[in-house]
């Protein structure tokens, strides 16, 4: 009897998609086939105007003055490794919790990958687990500004200096984010962009950007990007094609003056859930006793690329949400150090203590900035029933 009271009287839980593209293009739809068929028209879709006009602005939005796109985020971070000639016999110190590029980048371009653990609150690679493991190869170290929140930029500079190392900032999911007031992409020697479609700054297909304050690493990347040319059949080094297509240029041109307030949205959002979610009675200091939120360093301006929780019992809640039709998505479910892949690398279970139980508690919430308040709400009240 109770029972039958209280499903009449609960809300009804709405399909809520991890990502809905089509909501943005309904917004620009006009400006973005307008700046399609300019392209068309124009008829030139290798680099061009269009595309140089996008790294204007983009370097501009990042507060840096170079920006040099290029086909995909993955190549932007081998690009940057590449400008700042690192490469055999070097070793660069990264992150075992981030995407499998942040890694493969440095492989390819025939240096080794140094693993170092995370911090527990930001996920973001700890500058304190980086000096545990500085050998004298080292000769770079690659923070990545997990989920849209930067890494202690203050003690990988710090560390930076001290060692004489290199700093590139994977900002793959940063467009925009900031640290201390210094946008992501002007806080190390040189980063790398993605405009994957998921990404918060999202082109059309494939996209990156390699962005930087020297001119010395700027003008390489923009060789290395082309066949190491700087003059037309004249090839100074072996570098490669990854060209920003002009057509992902005229995309990304309209979409990047959006940026800055979907990114403002996302912290909304992001501060919403927080409410909810407390109003709810859910959450605890660690998955012991509930539902973890995301920290965010007070130093940091995050842009919510992603909403992560730590979840008690992660797989099943997920498996609920599933099975009501709300989008979650685990970023990312197994650390790099315990990939098949990388094997050779030499790393086992138990090296990373941080970041292997963050990949069996994170869980990356729906968070885009056409996502409805009623959406967030049902999200949470699915998590809530889950718990109940
Ligand atoms: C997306 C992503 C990349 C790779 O970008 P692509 O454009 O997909 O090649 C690299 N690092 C991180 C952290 C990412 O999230």
């Amino acid at each position: 009897m109770m029972e039958m009271i209280e499903t009449e009287t609960r809300p009804k839980l709405l399909a809520v998609p991890m990502l809905d593209f089509s909501r943005e293009f309904a917004e620009i739809r006009e400006d973005v086939l307008a700046a399609i068929a300019a392209v068309c028209e124009s008829q030139r879709f290798i680099l061009g105007p269009d595309v140089a006009r996008f790294e204007a602005e983009a370097a501009k939005a990042c507060g840096v003055p170079f920006a040099i796109g290029c086909a995909s985020g993955t190549d932007a971070l081998w690009l940057a490794l590449a400008a700042l000639k690192i490469g055999p016999g070097d070793a660069v110190v990264t992150t075992p919790f981030s995407f499998f590029a942040t890694v493969s980048s440095i492989l390819r371009v025939g240096a080794k990958p140094v693993l170092a653990d995370i911090d527990a609150g930001t996920f973001n690679l700890s500058a304190g687990a980086v000096e545990e493991v500085l050998g004298a190869d080292v000769v770079g170290v690659m923070p990545v500004h997990l989920y849209g929140q930067c890494a202690d930029m203050n003690a990988f500079t710090a560390l930076a200096e001290a060692r004489g190392v290199k700093v590139v900032e994977d900002a793959a999911q940063a467009f925009g984010a900031s640290w201390e007031g210094v946008k992501a992409g002007g806080l190390g020697d040189a980063a790398a962009f993605s405009f994957y479609p998921t990404k918060n700054l999202a082109a059309f297909g494939d996209a990156g950007m390699v962005s930087t304050r020297d001119e010395v690493i700027a003008e390489r990347a923009k060789m290395l990007r082309q066949h190491g040319m700087r003059r037309r059949y004249f090839h100074d080094e072996v570098g490669w094609n990854s060209r920003l297509d002009t057509l992902q240029a005229a995309v990304l041109e309209v979409k990047l003056r959006r940026v800055e307030a979907g990114n403002k949205r996302r912290r909304e959002l992001a501060g919403l859930y927080n409410e909810r979610f407390t109003a709810a009675g859910l959450v605890g200091k660690t998955t012991a006793d509930g539902v973890v939120l995301p920290f965010t360093d007070p130093r940091a301006e995050h842009v919510f690329h992603q909403y992560v929780i730590r979840a008690p019992r992660r797989d099943a809640l997920r498996e609920f949400l599933t099975a009501h039709s709300i989008g979650s998505e685990v970023y990312y479910p197994l650390v790099l150090s315990l990939q098949e892949s990388l094997k050779f690398l030499g790393y086992k279970k138990g090296d990373f203590p941080v970041s292997e139980r963050a990949a069996e508690e994170v869980l990356a919430l729906p968070i885009y900035p056409e996502l409805r308040v009623e959406e967030l709400e049902s999200v949470v009240e699915a998590i809530r029933r889950f718990y109940a």
